[in-house]
């Protein structure tokens, strides 16, 4: 093997996994970030007196290629795991949907429609073949299988706080790979699925990642925020906030597509508009610190549709009391695209209708209770699960040196950190294998 000088553009998990892959390999690295700390979607921020994730993360028992890089990092082993609870709140109620005699009580649907629900979610767990469900809408799929009650009840609220009022826009395989996520457990021979994290949250995971890049020779260049690649002879040269071109033998971005067009001026024009043209959901995200836990759901699903979040989810239903100084931890999260009105309410004009809701969720809550109150907004969190997607995505190179490797090449999966890991070692085991010279990543 020659040994190459690579440039590893952006610090997530993706570009941190694949920058480790390489330098295990024998190569050179220089990993480059834009934001003073590794990590984007999965970067911590500190709340109130407390060091916490930005957005709530979990890893699950069955994700293996997140706890294997936590094994190599020593941290697997410290790792807590705990069966969550979940709620659903519809009709003005909260009730527990977090086990099979729940699901009997529920009275949003009746006996033979909960039967056909049920047959749903087996029939999707067990069904192998994502990528023939690319083509299918997910509406006429749900009405198939689960029926038109059930569709407008249970599945199109759940769908719609993902996805927006877009969501009869969507594949069969985007809800089908959620479900698949959730029975991985099961699949991988475990019996029940738990939720677990490592103590300090992914500050802890981030800085011993950060740490062991170091240790390999990587050099990690934070607060560089790179603006623009080209393929030139013999490599190509990466320009970042920070002065001339420096030259690689190769360049990765890891970034998602409208940012990787926008930083490569020599794109060739089919390439640019495929890219150009995969579409994402954004996020706004309150994370809300509290003077003491909320309640015990990890969890709560919202099918009223009238609130200004799409979902509750408390961490300290999930983390022990010590992590969070005895605080009570809660995200509130809206998905929408970056062109929806809430990506322009401030802080204030947030905190007021979130805590409302909040507030009409659980009568109990007083918004005295709140200690710490942020907002996060990200444009771009994941692609939206189009008809067709896998065939739509770009396939060309984008030069032979210059390379792509980004969550949405994640094909009939759902975005989270074990998808990412994986998708970063097949990437570095492609990249490594053809001496960079074959970007396609295997699916
Ligand atoms: C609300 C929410 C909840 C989630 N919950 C979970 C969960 O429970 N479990 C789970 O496993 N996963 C979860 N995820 C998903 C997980 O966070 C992602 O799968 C993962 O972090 C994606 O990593 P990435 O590297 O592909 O992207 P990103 O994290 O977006 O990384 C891209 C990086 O590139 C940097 N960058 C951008 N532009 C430039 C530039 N010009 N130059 C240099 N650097 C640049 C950014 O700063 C960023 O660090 C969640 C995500 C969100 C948003």
């Amino acid at each position: 093997m020659v040994e190459r000088d690579w440039a590893v553009v952006g610090g997530g998990m993706l570009g941190a996994t694949l920058a480790l892959r390489l330098a295990a390999a024998g190569h050179r690295v220089t990993l480059f970030e834009g934001a003073p700390s590794l990590g984007g979607l999965a970067s911590a921020w500190r709340l109130g007196d407390v060091v916490w994730d930005r957005h709530y993360h979990v890893t699950l028992l069955s994700d293996r290629h997140t706890r294997g890089l936590l094994r190599e990092l020593g941290l697997e082993d410290e790792m807590r795991w705990t069966q969550t609870r979940s709620g659903l709140y519809g009709a003005g109620r909260l009730v527990s949907v977090s086990n099979t005699l729940d699901y009997a009580r529920l009275d949003l649907l009746g006996w033979s429609d909960k039967a056909r629900l049920a047959g749903t979610i087996l029939w999707a767990s067990r069904w192998r073949d994502g990528a023939s469900l690319e083509e299918r809408p997910v509406e006429d799929w749900l009405r198939r299988l689960s029926g038109s009650r059930v569709l407008e009840r249970f599945w199109a609220p759940l769908l719609r706080s993902k996805l927006g009022d877009r969501y009869p826009e969507a594949s069969a395989a985007f809800l089908w790979a959620t479900i698949q996520r959730l029975y991985a457990a099961r699949r991988s021979g475990l019996k029940v699925e738990m939720f677990g994290y490592v103590p300090g949250g992914y500050a802890r995971v981030l800085e011993r990642l950060q740490q062991r890049l170091e240790e390999m020779g990587v050099e990690v260049r934070l607060d560089t925020p790179v603006k623009e690649v080209r393929q030139v002879e013999g490599g190509a040269t990466v320009v970042s906030n920070d002065g001339e071109p420096a030259l690689f033998d190769r360049a990765v971005l890891t970034l998602t597509p409208r940012r990787c067009v926008a930083m490569l001026p020599d794109l060739e024009p089919g390439i640019r508009d495929q890219m150009a043209a995969v579409d994402y959901q954004g996020i706004v995200c309150a994370a809300v610190l509290l003077d003491r836990p909320l309640a015990d759901y990890y969890l709560t699903y919202l099918v009223d549709e009238d609130l200004p979040f799409t979902a509750i989810v408390e961490m300290s239903a999930l983390v022990d009391r010590d992590q969070l100084g005895g605080h009570g931890l809660v995200y509130l999260p809206c998905y929408a695209p970056v062109s929806d009105p809430i990506f322009r309410r401030s802080d204030d004009e947030l905190r007021r209708s979130f805590l409302d809701g909040l507030a009409r969720v659980h009568p109990e809550f007083e918004p005295s209770r709140v200690r710490a109150f942020r907002v996060s907004r990200v444009a771009e969190v994941f692609p939206f699960p189009v008809l067709g997607y896998t065939r739509k995505l770009p396939t060309g190179t984008l030069g032979p040196d210059v390379h792509w490797v980004s969550s949405a090449q994640i094909q009939n999966g759902t975005l989270n950190v074990d998808e990412t890991v994986a998708l970063a070692e097949r990437a570095a085991a492609a990249l490594i294998g053809s001496d960079g010279r074959e970007s396609r990543v295997p699916a």
